[in-house]
């Protein structure tokens, strides 16, 4: 079968299985905890007291100045008022940035394990991959290979920070580093930095966006479901210069047109929340983290470290289990009644089979219930 033809994701696979089998759904990675009132509430003022009809095309005004003086605010970036256009999730801004980027016959250099979105748009857009791997356990970038996979049909390049599935995020230094590559071969720069609000370790997001040589040529994808916890609002946008952006507006244009108008609203009073609405939504999500870190470490699991998502990610060898993910997931989920994600599903050539993703985001009864069936698991084989 032709690479492109329609394939469904490993994420929509595992939840059906796990509905199916009755299983607790580690798998794809969505919240099942409480959702802030207040957003609701949002949500629910916005349909009955805002505008149900189209908005502005690339947007709500007061929703990309929100977008604006958030990214100000946490990240420091100057955003042009026409910088910013809203779409239907993180999802439809990598399709319209792709769409705006990649010409028939351009090479793009994507980075593994990859967010599965990314190959597929290439192709449709009649470019051609080019693959390079972070290197496992610390999933440290590939700085030297970038370099050399550069090559005279080289476009752009694709970045996630922080990453789905292992959670590891690009420092200063590197995006800098990485900014010189992309200037010395006029490259774009797509950033997918959907987890950019989920890091729990302190360590600083910084966006291309941010980096002087990448300003121009960068663009930053976002998305409220993962910085609200609202996955099934998909409401998303990107961000790049004006140029850029006008480009990426026009694709956006024939792909949605808009995006659902009550949830712009909702999104935008979102923003308006203070700062330490933030700090204690991310402690919520840290404390079912920890839970499911201590949990599985006290049952000898190893769990590799990760900064940013909803994701942890175990060390099957580490563990003492076989280095065959997609064989532990199948096991555990007929076994133990719990779905996870093999992280070779990540790979499009070349797959590390060693690691498995469990999503966090769960009930602590939820968490602890599945500790206890992959502690079990583990014992038994
Ligand atoms: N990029 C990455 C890395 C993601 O993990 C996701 C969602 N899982 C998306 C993009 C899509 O975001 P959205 O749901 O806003 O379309």
């Amino acid at each position: 079968m032709a690479s492109n033809a329609p394939k469904t994701t490993v994420f929509e696979t595992m939840s059906a299985l796990a509905r199916e089998l009755g299983a607790i759904n580690l798998g794809q990675g969505f919240p099942e905890m409480e959702e802030p009132p207040e957003l609701i509430a949002a949500a629910q003022r916005a349909l009955a007291e805002r505008s149900n009809q189209y908005p502005p095309m690339r947007g709500l005004p007061e929703l990309r100045g929100a977008i604006r003086d958030y990214y100000a605010r946490t990240q420091g970036l100057e955003i042009a008022d026409d910088g910013v256009i809203v779409t239907s999730g993180g999802t439809e801004a990598l399709a319209a940035s792709l769409l705006a980027l990649v010409r028939p016959g351009d090479e793009v250099i994507l980075v593994q394990p990859l967010y599965d979105a990314y190959l597929p748009l290439i192709e449709w857009a009649g470019g051609r991959a080019k693959f390079i791997s972070l290197t496992p356990p610390d999933w440290a970038f590939p700085l030297a290979a970038l370099a050399a996979a550069i090559g005279p049909e080289t476009r752009g390049i694709v970045l996630n920070t922080p990453n789905n599935p292992v959670g590891t995020m690009l420092g200063r230094s590197m995006l800098e580093a990485i900014g010189t590559l992309a200037q010395a071969h006029d490259l774009w720069v797509l950033c997918d930095e959907v987890w950019e609000g989920m890091v729990f370790d302190g360590t600083a997001h910084v966006s291309p966006l941010a980096i002087p040589a990448l300003a121009e040529r960068a663009i930053k994808i976002g998305s409220a479901g993962k910085i609200f916890s609202m996955t099934g609002w998909k409401v998303g946008w990107a961000v790049a210069a004006p140029a850029l952006a006008a480009q990426i507006a026009a694709r956006h244009q024939f792909l949605t047109f808009t995006t659902a108008t009550p949830l712009q609203w909702a999104v935008a009073d979102a923003f308006a929340l203070p700062q330490h609405w933030h700090s204690a939504h991310l402690a919520r999500y840290q404390a079912a983290k920890a839970r499911l870190v201590d949990g599985l470490t006290a049952a000898g699991f190893a769990v590799l470290p990760a900064s940013g998502t909803w994701f942890i990610t175990i060390d099957l060898a580490g563990s003492g289990l076989p280095a065959d993910d997609a064989a532990v997931a199948e096991r555990l989920l007929r076994q133990a009644g719990v779905a996870s994600i093999p992280v070779s599903a990540f790979y499009a050539e070349k797959a590390e089979h060693g690691f498995l993703r469990l999503c966090f985001t769960k009930q602590p009864e939820v968490i602890d219930q599945a500790i206890e069936r992959l502690a079990q698991f583990r014992r038994t084989g």
